[in-house]
């Protein structure tokens, strides 16, 4: 008859847990990835009149055509 010991028990956990943690370690940072990513500001060049973006929640970024710095617009 098939029977369970501690030690495969415990063994069954050990690696249920590893595999969890390593799941929502790499989910976090996958999200994270993402987010970062999908989160852009937009600014307007109060000089040149020129509409762009960047990455992430800056609040101040440089125009690409004329170098100017601009705080992003809020909404
Ligand atoms: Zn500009």
């Amino acid at each position: 008859m098939f029977e369970f010991s501690t030690a495969t028990v415990l063994y069954c956990v050990f690696v249920a847990i590893t595999f969890l943690v390593l799941w929502i370690y790499y989910d976090r940072r996958d999200h994270r990835r993402f987010e970062l990513e999908r989160r852009k500001s937009t600014f307007h060049c109060i000089r040149c009149d020129h509409l762009y973006g960047a990455p992430g929640r800056a609040e101040l970024a440089r125009c690409p055509n004329c170098g100017h710095e601009n705080v992003r617009l809020k909404f």
